[in-house]
């Protein structure tokens, strides 16, 4: 998809501040870290709009970018930070259930891992989750460029096998420093947004 406007909307505490367009909404989930900001700002063509190493305290905001007039990207708060309290870790679950429960427009989930990496059991339990709630899920592998290629295929497998995933999921590679996988997601966005 060519970028002609994409614009930070809303950091939503509460649903009342969802948008109520209706546009279309694809969400990213993913640990903290594991370069969900940096995803968001390659594929949207923004150095900076999606701010990287976002904030472990705001666990509990959703972050909507607008995109073309046509479709929301609703950045999940990252998982997994160790010093996040208990209560707060509550909260993120419950808006995010609840968000993934009752959000008529949600059409795809956007689950992130790190290639080089086995999935973390918190990337195991949110996979569970979209799975559990019927939400259609793409698996997508980032920093690729940090591994050489002839080791892609072995990660990807691992990949795959950790978090059981279902062989109809699409799983892609991608690389945010390098733009790789990012014709290959649109694509499978652009088949959802339209959908
Ligand atoms: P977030 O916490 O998930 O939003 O992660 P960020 O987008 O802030 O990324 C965390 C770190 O990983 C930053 O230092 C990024 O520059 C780096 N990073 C993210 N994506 C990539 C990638 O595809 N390749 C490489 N080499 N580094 C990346």
């Amino acid at each position: 998809m060519k970028i002609t406007q994409a614009e930070f909307v809303i950091s939503a505490v509460k649903p009342h501040q969802y948008p109520e367009d209706a546009l279309p909404e694809i969400a990213l989930a993913g640990r903290s870290n594991v370069g969900k900001s940096s995803l968001i700002n390659n594929l949207i063509m923004r150095k900076a709009l999606a701010r990287t190493s976002s904030q472990p305290g705001k666990t509990q905001q959703l972050n909507y970018y607008r995109v073309n007039d046509r479709v929301y990207l609703v950045d999940f708060p990252g998982y997994g930070y160790a010093k996040v309290s208990k209560t707060e870790r509550q909260a993120w679950g419950v808006m995010i259930e609840t968000y993934l429960k009752e959000r008529e427009p949600l059409k795809m989930v956007l689950l992130i891992v790190d290639l080089r990496h086995p999935p973390s059991k918190d990337d195991q339990l949110m996979y569970g989750w979209l799975k559990h709630f019927n939400i259609p899920v793409t698996i997508v592998t980032t920093k690729a460029d940090k591994l050489p290629r002839s080791k892609w295929d072995k990660h990807l497998k691992v990949v795959k096998q950790t978090l059981e995933a279902d062989p109809r999921d699409k799983v892609i590679m991608y690389s945010s420093e390098k733009g790789i996988g990012r014709e290959e997601l649109w694509q499978i966005l652009e088949e959802k947004i339209n959908g």
